[in-house]
């Protein structure tokens, strides 16, 4: 078969593979879909932290089961799938709680191991999500909307409550429209006014500020009726922005990071104490996250069309990835197999 790799940085190549053979446990998928992630980009230009060439990238993946031994969820070929790409060791300490999402000995799929540019893969059979009723396309989709909601849900936020969201690329936007579909009062601050009318525009989001306005905090203040969030969730993994999120928040407020950033912050004590701040990480998504992501997309109240913006076919992945992921307009592209 076809296999698109990741030679070295800034050069794909088709390799001609075997076809996979399926161990117990484990399904043979056909790759349909496969959404291009912020990883991927990273990783083309080298800048990937702990990552190994050659390598083949795709963990955003819509597919389809071919083969399938007989199984607890009532798995069947010809279902379609959102694969949940983290590979854990389910008799580790994290996993044990119940946080398959950042086990020990994590792996993810398409970055860690071997992913799904190519047609066919093996996958645990738990790590399948059934949604016959969405496209391949809203499938490959599922995982990155999972992440932005996986660290609102880590907030713990209610409706009653103002969550500001810093960043809104595709991370950003899992986070902003499941914390729309909570019925909160949603603020988005983002330093780019394309991201900022798409925001306002297209996902109608209420508020979308110019963080780096010089009266942003005011303007933060003023849509909070005085006060500030009390959650602000930072999904830029920009120093400045993280940084920030400590003077964003509200007394008693809670600031989640899922931007990672490749180094050390510093924040002051004195304030992070003065307002009893509660500082969270938040690292992929669980199954639960899945299954609740797939049923918001299904029912409607998370809408993924606005976010396609570029699709490309696998054979162009060599020719065209660099063009299309450098486009001014890129929010999200879809590789179709
Ligand atoms: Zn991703």
């Amino acid at each position: 078969m076809k296999t698109i790799q990741l030679e070295t940085p800034g050069t794909f190549k088709e390799i001609e593979e075997q076809e996979p053979t399926r161990k117990p446990g484990e399904a043979l998928i056909r790759i349909r879909r496969i959404g291009v992630c912020g990883t991927d980009i990273h990783a083309f230009h080298g800048r990937q932290p702990f990552f190994d060439y050659p390598r083949i990238l795709g963990h955003e993946l819509g597919v389809e089961i071919v083969e399938i031994d007989e199984n607890d969820q009532g798995l069947k070929p010809g279902d379609k799938c959102s694969v949940e790409p983290y590979l854990n060791d389910p008799d580790s300490a994290a996993s044990r709680m119940g946080k398959s999402n950042c086990c020990e000995s994590l792996q993810c799929l398409g970055v860690h191991t071997d992913g799904g540019m190519r047609p066919f893969i093996t996958v645990p059979i738990n790590k399948l999500h059934r949604a016959n009723e969405l496209s391949f396309e809203q499938l490959a989709l599922i995982e990155t909307i999972c992440i932005g909601t996986h660290g609102v849900e880590r907030s713990q936020l209610t409706k009653d409550e103002t969550i500001l969201i810093l960043g809104s690329g595709p991370i950003g936007l899992g986070a902003i429209q499941y914390a729309l579909s909570l019925g909160s009062r949603v603020i988005v601050g983002d330093i780019s006014e394309e991201r900022l009318s798409f925001c306002r525009d297209v996902i109608k989001v209420p508020h979308a500020l110019k963080a780096d306005a010089p009266d942003f905090e005011e303007q933060l203040k003023k849509i909070c009726e005085g006060g500030l969030p009390q959650v602000v969730l930072d999904a830029t993994g920009n120093r400045f922005s993280m940084q920030r999120t400590f003077d964003l928040a509200a007394h008693g407020g809670r600031i989640v990071f899922v931007g990672l950033l490749k180094g050390e912050i510093a924040f002051d004590d004195p304030n992070f104490h003065r307002k009893e701040l509660t500082l969270m990480a938040s690292r992929n998504a669980t199954p639960d996250t899945f299954k609740k992501v797939i049923a918001a997309v299904a029912n409607g109240s998370i809408d993924t069309k606005p976010w396609i913006t570029h699709r490309i076919g696998i054979q162009d992945v060599p020719e065209k990835f660099q063009e299309t992921v450098s486009r001014p307009d890129l929010i999200k592209a879809i590789i179709e197999v």
